[in-house]
């Protein structure tokens, strides 16, 4: 989960923020999960086809998006799937456009206000069936959503004319009270008729709520600060629990409580089926970093004095050595090699891709969309930290020491050359081809 959230800020780094954040909720009531219902069954008794329905509702959803771009182009997506408490699964969908959605288009593709049961009758019913939030707070104080008098989920937030965007978090979308042409329904909370208005409406997108007659929030991603939340929300995985075991007469309080995952029958069978839980598009090919001779080898007993002499490849030592013998590999950054270049895995090489876009000037070079994510190295692991801050700014080096040439010199460590850098100019001398590549000031807070 850690590595998808990091291959979902690697989309961030190489396309901005995500525009659309969905949240799509199976619906037990679906025609197609009900009409295979024996008599006398609920749908809770047949997780088979729950997951089975839910997972070609997914397919369809994302081709909806994806190859017939109701939104627009899509650059990149990502989803996960995750199971409610109860046992129902839930997909978190990121979308990158293209064209980057505009404040301005935001009224066009998500709604926060009750339909007019007039003008789409089959809209406003599956709002006011899936996209009512509570009511919580004064009128029902009880309401899961409720933590310490507040609700947990910022209902009901304000009613405004338009819709506001530019603050942190998500936009305070346009919400019209009854006063402004808002629609309201009454509905029974605890045996009280309460007026629903436009301030406990869940923002959706008509489109796929009409669509797909089921729960699917749709949020746009509004600030910097919130894309961190939401890649890493998608990837948080379901629910946890705290658990004790209790053993008569033990009191090790370490083994008591334990930390624990429940796995919902649901969750159960979509496994057992081998549905996927995650996809994304475009592929992140993970990068390895390690300082000179410190790779992981795997080794057997009749093969270790042979791995010792001549340890395998890894994909830094190839880049060093494709730079040296290809000249275009000797144009790029290491994390751009994924782009042009396949790591066979075999022969532990990277080749040259053999499909895509043709690159100008050279007549056998392809591109794709796919990305390079070099590993993240903890700032304590000093020579390693500079090894990747050089990587992520030095083109085509061709080995350990090139990286830490400096003027022809040999500094005597990858954080010395560093350091050196920031001193002379805030400048990488790139030493072999005396090309200059551009640092911050200060190599710890330049570009890690
Ligand atoms: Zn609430």
């Amino acid at each position: 989960m850690h590595e998808y959230a990091q291959d979902a800020m690697t989309y961030v780094r190489n396309y901005g923020r995500p525009d659309l954040f969905i949240t799509f909720t199976c619906n037990p009531k679906w025609p197609e999960i009900t009409n295979l219902l024996l008599t006398g069954q609920t749908s809770s008794d047949r997780h088979e086809i729950i997951a089975r329905v839910f997972i070609q509702k997914i397919k369809v959803l994302m081709d909806y998006i994806v190859k017939h771009k109701v939104f627009g182009i899509i650059r990149c997506w990502m989803y996960s799937v995750e199971w409610q408490k109860r046992g129902l699964p839930h997909a978190h969908i990121l979308l990158w456009m293209l064209d980057t959605i505009r404040p301005d288009d935001i009224d066009s593709i998500i709604s926060a206000e009750n339909p007019d049961p007039k003008t789409d009758p089959e809209l406003y019913s599956v709002v006011t069936t899936n996209m009512i939030h509570g009511p919580c707070g004064v009128h029902n104080p009880d309401s899961p959503c409720m933590e310490n008098g507040n609700c947990t989920k910022r209902f009901p937030p304000l009613l405004v004319a338009d819709t506001v965007s530019g603050i942190d978090g998500y936009p305070l979308y346009r919400r019209r009270s009854t006063d402004n042409n808002g629609k309201s329904i009454v509905m029974k909370v605890k045996g009280n008729n309460v007026i629903v208005d436009n301030r406990w409406i869940v923002p959706y997108c008509p489109l796929l709520s009409k669509t797909f007659s089921t729960h699917c929030n749709v949020e746009y991603c509004n600030s910097i600060k919130s894309i961190k939340y939401v890649c890493k929300y998608v990837n948080k995985g379901s629910d946890m629990a705290v658990f004790g075991i209790v053993e008569p007469n033990a009191n090790d309080e370490v083994t008591q409580f334990q930390l624990g995952r429940y796995v919902s029958c649901n969750e159960a069978i979509w496994r057992l089926f081998s549905f996927p839980i995650h996809e994304r598009h475009p592929t992140v090919v993970h990068l390895a970093v390690h300082l000179e001779n410190g790779q992981r080898v795997y080794f057997t007993d009749a093969n270790a004095a042979q791995r010792a002499e001549q340890p395998q490849a890894t994909t830094l030592t190839n880049f060093f050595s494709t730079c040296e013998s290809d000249p275009f590999a000797w144009t790029l950054l290491y994390s751009e090699m994924p782009r042009y270049y396949t790591f066979n895995a075999a022969s532990k090489r990277f080749q040259r891709r053999k499909k895509g876009n043709v690159v100008t000037g050279f007549t056998d070079v392809y591109s794709t969309d796919v990305l390079g994510r070099i590993y993240t190295v903890h700032r304590h692991q000093d020579e390693c930290f500079y090894l990747r801050l050089l990587l992520v700014n030095i083109r085509g080096p061709t080995s350990f020491d090139s990286l830490r040439t400096v003027d022809g010199v040999l500094s005597h460590s990858l954080r010395c050359k560093c350091f050196f850098a920031s001193e002379s100019n805030s400048y990488i001398v790139c030493d072999h081809h005396s090309r200059m590549s551009s640092i911050g000031p200060d190599p710890i807070v330049g570009q890690i």
